[in-house]
């Protein structure tokens, strides 16, 4: 299975990718977390992206596709992937076409995970990252049970650096200048699918693997 997940910041693509991937044992390619390691690691390419991730645009284009062919590439996408948070505008899918096409992988699906904008600027402000396991929380929706401490291993909870009011502002006019426009894109590719990604993570991954058609039947 080769999708893409689309939908704007805190829409839930990377939790709902995670459970694909425990389900479907194909790997989630999230540019935004290979660019987060990136800036972790200190490396060249990091440092470059850094400066547009803090300020809630998005990052070049040069450097996000070099990413997706080298990853692309790798012996675990051979079976299938799942893309999360790329493409971004309307110059990477079609890349992105052209990279698939190239390896012989056309696309299965482009899922929009539909989220109200009051749902979504929540969601933001409410994220916290566990800094030891990397469990998700959200201080609105499902708080952990004490402080800023992960219920799961202890570890110190932390926001992530764009997850501030002014950048998240920016993210979500990002997200409508240059990747909403991605939905009519597959829409007239035929391979459009529409998740409705309010309510609980597991009420959403049901939606999700439906219409996928990987429900299980029982
Ligand atoms: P995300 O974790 O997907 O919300 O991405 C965090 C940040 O990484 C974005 O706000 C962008 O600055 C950058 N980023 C992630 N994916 C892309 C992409 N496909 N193209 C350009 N920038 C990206």
């Amino acid at each position: 299975m080769r999708i893409i997940l689309l939908g704007a910041p805190g829409s839930g693509k990377g939790t709902q990718a995670q459970k694909l991937v425990d389900r479907q044992g194909i790997p989630q390619v999230s540019t935004g977390d290979l660019l987060r390691d990136a800036v972790a690691r200190g490396t060249e390419l990091g440092q470059r992206a850094k400066v547009a991730m803090d300020a809630g645009e998005l990052v070049s284009d040069d450097i996000v596709l070099g990413m997706i062919r080298e990853r692309l590439a790798q012996p675990d996408a051979a079976n299938g992937f799942i893309l999360d948070g790329f493409p971004r505008n309307l110059a990477q899918a079609q890349a992105l076409d052209g990279v698939l096409d190239e390896l012989g992988a056309p696309l299965d699906a482009a899922v929009l995970m539909d989220v109200d904008f009051e749902v979504l600027l929540k969601r933001l402000t409410g994220r916290r990252t566990c800094s030891g396991c990397g469990r998700v929380y959200n201080v609105h929706f499902f708080p952990p049970k004490t402080g800023d401490v992960c219920d799961g291993c202890g570890g110190e909870l932390i926001q992530r650096a764009d997850d501030n009011e002014e950048t998240i502002t920016q993210r979500l006019k990002v997200y409508e200048s240059q990747t909403s426009p991605l939905v009519s894109f597959y829409e007239d590719r035929g391979k459009l699918k529409v998740v409705p990604a309010e309510g609980e993570i597991d009420e959403v991954f049901a939606r999700l693997e439906a219409a996928l058609g990987v429900a299980d039947p029982a």
